[in-house]
């Protein structure tokens, strides 16, 4: 069960709902996050959840049967939309779109793709500073001297950020240049790295395991919640099935059903879900049609010469007119909801 307290909720009556809560069977943990403070109780028992939610202090309570509780629709039936500052926000009701190229490279591969995404009205710039390489011997990216230019070139034309985090260490030094936090799809089930997330006030975008179930997705996303952050986006970014014509089958299947079990956003990465640049923008238009709230993908002068990922990043002439049918698309799907 779920139990949101009020506001006003005094000292003595939490404990005194936790008594009674520990009282029929459950155990409980609670949790105090940037907009709420909420008791988790898991438990079997036969509970009158009417009786329970007449204490004082309580402003609602639910019983969620699945293993995710916080995270879940069953509880909180309004989608969670988040501000990112200065007009950004990421969540239903507008179309998020998030470009950029796998790695950042340079001050002046920067500063063309940031030109890229002014001209085109795109708030959001994707790219990686600490970048998880299959190879030892792969480009491994900028690090931290990357991103803070990153962040200055960013502040200076209004567009936010959203950026890999690799390791609970990272987190502190990376917070202040960061308007996203990322988690990779090789990190999605750090449970340290997601437990440290949950103590900071960004947005955490959690990328879904290489091999994960959508389940273990809104798992991981339960898991930074219950640690104190509730501002989180999905991403379905491909997963590994026996297809070798792809380099991962992005599950569409997962949109419709993450929207349905979760309030959180949704976004598409159509570019690690195919990794064939020529059918990355089909994908993404059939990401926003199976219902997502927004789309991530790279983007690059010169995939060609890009320093990762160029074989499944578009050019400009490509990602500007993806950007235009991403919002033609969205705006049909809006007109046939
Ligand atoms: C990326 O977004 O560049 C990335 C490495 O993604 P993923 O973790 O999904 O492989
Ligand atoms: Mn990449």
């Amino acid at each position: 069960m779920i139990i949101q307290l009020e506001k006003t909720t005094s000292a003595e009556q939490k404990a005194d709902i936790i008594a009674h809560v520990k009282d029929a069977k459950f155990k409980v943990t609670e949790v105090d996050t940037q907009r709420a403070s909420y008791l988790v109780g898991i438990g079997k028992a036969d509970v009158d959840l009417r009786t329970l939610g007449q204490l004082p202090g309580i402003l609602d309570i639910h019983r969620v049967s699945d293993d995710y509780k916080l995270v879940s629709r069953k509880w909180r039936v309004r989608p969670t939309v988040l501000d990112l500052g200065d007009g950004v926000y990421i969540g239903e009701g507008q179309l998020s779109i998030a470009a950029g190229p796998c790695s950042i490279e340079s001050e002046a591969q920067m500063e063309k793709i940031m030109d890229h995404l002014v001209e085109n009205g795109v708030r959001l710039m994707r790219g990686g500073v600490f970048k998880p390489r299959s190879s030892p011997y792969s480009f491994r990216g900028l690090g931290m001297d990357g991103l803070k230019l990153f962040h200055q070139m960013a502040r200076a034309r209004g567009i936010k950020i959203v950026t890999e985090v690799m390791q609970v260490s990272q987190v502190e030094e990376m917070h202040d240049y960061v308007d996203v936090f990322q988690v990779g799809a090789r990190n999605t089930q750090n449970f340290n790295l997601l437990d440290a997330l949950g103590g900071v006030d960004k947005p955490v975008l959690i990328k879904r395991g290489i091999s994960g179930t959508i389940e273990e997705l809104l798992s991981s996303a339960e898991y930074v919640f219950s640690g104190g952050n509730e501002k989180l986006i999905l991403c379905e970014r491909g997963i590994r099935t026996f297809e070798t014509a792809s380099r991962n089958t992005l599950d569409l299947n997962a949109v419709p059903i993450l929207k349905e079990k979760t309030h959180l956003p949704v976004v598409v990465d159509p570019s690690h879900g195919i990794g064939i640049r020529e059918y990355v923008a089909p994908m993404a238009l059939a990401g926003i049609m199976a219902g997502a709230d927004g789309i991530l993908y790279e983007a690059h002068e010169k995939p060609e010469e890009a320093a990762s990922d160029g074989q499944q990043t578009l050019n400009f002439a490509e990602s500007a007119r993806l950007i235009q049918n991403m919002r033609k698309v969205y705006a049909l799907r809006q007109e046939l909801e």
